[in-house]
């Protein structure tokens, strides 16, 4: 089963509103912007909102010979969401435990993904039900991205992804450090709004790579408003090239090249 997925990676947090969709989304597509065939799956089932990040919020998923055929986002990037599936927008999803296993494998196994050489699995925040049913059926992953903010509560909830991670032997690929102080864009004085730099002392002490730090930038949060990926559309400012990076290590610790 999805031998034809070359490299898994699911994004986790300890926390919600660290920026674990926004770290996905860019990491998909600036793998896709470096021409690989890239898919993201968003399993944040009470907030799936990568459709939005992506601008493809009023995309309706179709299927074939009983597939899901993932939406478009470009020349490479296939995306699937239950943020597609929903009738509206605003509606919440109650659901039990069984039937979330169940969407995540119809997700797995009834979507038409193709060849991908990566697939990006957007996970809701915690180490619960989903990503242990995504790492179930998969049969194992091949990394973790772990997002944290340098506050001390968002700190030890990241201890427990890792753990988590570690526990079902999925290799972690590293920690990012997001929401990492603010960089003034009239006088560009740095203001430790979170302070900075626990990320990347927990990932020492913890004994994992570093990915890298990104700022708290209000162009980030806008693009996600607007549905234009940042690592795109805003790819002159200095923090899009921290998401670049992040892409630049992920490949290369899983890609022999
Ligand atoms: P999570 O998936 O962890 O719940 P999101 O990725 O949805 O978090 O981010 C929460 C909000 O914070 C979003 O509005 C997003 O645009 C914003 N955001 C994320 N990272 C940053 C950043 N570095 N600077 C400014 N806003 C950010």
């Amino acid at each position: 089963m999805n031998e034809n997925i070359k490299h898994k990676v699911i994004v986790l947090s300890g926390k919600g509103g660290v920026g674990k969709s926004t770290v996905a989304v860019n990491i998909a597509v600036g793998l896709a912007l470096n021409g690989l065939d890239v898919g993201l799956m968003d399993i944040d089932i009470h907030g799936p909102n990568i459709p939005k990040m992506l601008g493809i919020d009023n995309a309706k998923v179709q299927s074939k010979d009983g597939k899901i055929i993932p939406i478009n986002y470009g020349e490479s990037l296939k995306v699937i969401s239950i943020g597609f599936l929903l009738p509206k927008q605003d509606d919440p999803i109650i659901w039990r435990g069984p039937l979330k296993t169940n969407l995540i494998r119809q997700f797995i196994e009834q979507t038409e993904w193709g060849n991908l050489d990566y697939l990006i699995i957007d996970s809701p925040p915690g180490t619960g039900d989903e990503p242990l049913s995504v790492i179930q059926l998969f049969k194992g992953l091949d990394g973790a991205v772990i997002v944290t903010t340098p506050q001390e509560v968002s700190l030890l909830d990241s201890r427990k992804a890792i753990n988590f991670a570690r526990a079902l032997n999925i290799p972690i690929l590293g920690i990012v450090e997001n929401m990492s102080g603010f960089i003034c864009p009239n006088c560009g004085t740095i203001t430790e709004i979170f302070k900075s730099g626990g990320g990347e002392r927990t990932a020492r002490e913890m004994n994992v790579p570093f990915l890298g730090k990104i700022p708290i930038e209000p162009n980030i949060a806008m693009s996600s408003d607007e549905g234009r990926p940042y690592i795109y559309f805003y790819s002159r400012m200095k923090s899009s090239n921290v998401f670049v990076e992040i892409v630049n290590k992920i490949r290369d610790t899983l890609e022999v090249r």
